[in-house]
């Protein structure tokens, strides 16, 4: 965001628990936990404007800035998305289709919920669960013994397992005055609950403007300014919400080099007050998360149409360090070029590949 921001005359704070954040290197870094609201309040003095690209900065923490500066999107949409089962209850209420849900606060509430769903089902918790963190699927009674025994301590849901054909994503954008843009809806391939794969686009504009409907229901009730993203389940031609992020997002990532304008460019536009740019696609593009380690570079860089992006982040086991986005003309020209991309990325990139051509 900050590499985005820097063209258009912005400058930047951040706020990063860890001292070598690697925001840092575009801007000035403070150093202080999410919940440090009075690190909050004084990073407010030094900023005209604040956002946040995190989801679970608490909801305490987004007020107590927002008390002496503008925080968009605002700190009631961020705290919507936070707990599980007030997200879902919030997209019921505005008629928005979501999988089978049930709240679990006792062993009693899941062997309910799973009366409901029966199996397979999953189990999640309602605060601070990402890339597949802080969930279980429940096949059998067994499952559910040990699903028990590693999340019973949380708030807790049980939801339906959807046997979605695709999972696919939209991300759109609105400015202060209510001006709307959405880019193309993103096919996504996940490894281990992490993004994996994302494609741009190709999907028939039905689904694409029912994306789009379900989405401006949710920007409309919140008034919303910035990034927002959905994810979705594809069942039967029809979209189920598995998730929202009042956020730019992994699967955005891709409108850095192959749309009119990124997602990361817009966000700021929106959020200052300019005027948005267009979000139509420039090219074909597929997006490539590194995970855990950067594969050979240079090898990479021989493709053509690679868009190399690496984080500066220390390598860990499960950690998104970098993404490549491959961009080409045309399909054709995409798929052949993203076989030579998998080889050499290696990993299970080859096999997730055919999921997608
Ligand atoms: P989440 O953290 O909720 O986004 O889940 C991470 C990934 O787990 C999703 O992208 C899906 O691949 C899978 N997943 C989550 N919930 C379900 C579900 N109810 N049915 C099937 N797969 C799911």
């Amino acid at each position: 965001m900050g590499l985005a921001g820097i063209p258009l005359g912005l400058e930047f704070t951040f706020l990063d628990p860890s001292p070598d954040a690697c925001a840092g290197t575009v801007g000035t870094l403070v150093q202080a936990d999410f919940s440090d609201t009075s690190a909050f309040r004084r990073l407010a003095g030094s900023v005209d404007v604040a956002t946040f690209d995190f989801e679970n900065v608490p909801e305490s923490s987004a007020r107590s800035l927002q008390e002496i500066k503008p925080v968009y999107p605002s700190p009631e949409a961020l705290g919507a998305c936070q707990d599980r089962l007030h997200e879902k209850n919030l997209l019921s209420s505005l008629h928005i289709p979501v999988p089978d849900y049930h709240p679990v606060s006792s062993r009693t509430d899941l062997l309910d919920g799973l009366d409901k769903h029966s199996y397979p089902s999953v189990l999640k918790t309602r605060r601070l669960g990402y890339d597949g963190k802080g969930q279980v699927i429940i096949r059998d009674q067994e499952d559910l013994e040990r699903a028990w025994q590693k999340l019973g301590d949380y708030d807790l849901i049980v939801e339906e397992f959807v046997p979605f054909e695709q999972e696919c994503s939209l991300i759109g954008v609105r400015g202060i005055d209510g001006e709307t843009h959405f880019w193309r809806l993103t096919r996504n391939v996940h490894m281990d609950g992490i993004l994996a794969l994302s494609l741009s686009g190709g999907f028939d504009q039905g689904l694409q403007k029912a994306a789009e409907d379900i989405m401006r229901r949710l920007l409309d009730h919140f008034a919303y300014v910035g990034v927002l993203t959905l994810e979705f389940f594809l069942l039967d031609g029809q979209l189920l919400v598995n998730e929202i992020a009042p956020r730019v997002h992994n699967s955005g990532h891709w409108t850095i080099d192959g749309a009119q304008t990124s997602q990361f460019e817009n966000h700021l536009r929106a959020i200052t007050g300019m005027p948005l740019g267009s979000t139509e696609a420039i090219d074909e593009a597929l997006m490539f998360n590194w995970i855990g380690e950067l594969p050979p570079r240079d090898r990479l860089l021989a493709i053509p149409g690679v868009h190399w992006h690496d984080y500066g982040k220390t390598a860990r086991p499960g950690r998104k360090i970098g993404h490549a986005t491959l961009t080409a003309p045309n399909l054709v020209e995409l798929e052949v070029n993203a076989r030579q991309v998998a080889d050499a990325a290696g990993s299970n990139f080859p096999v997730l590949l055919k999921s997608i051509f």
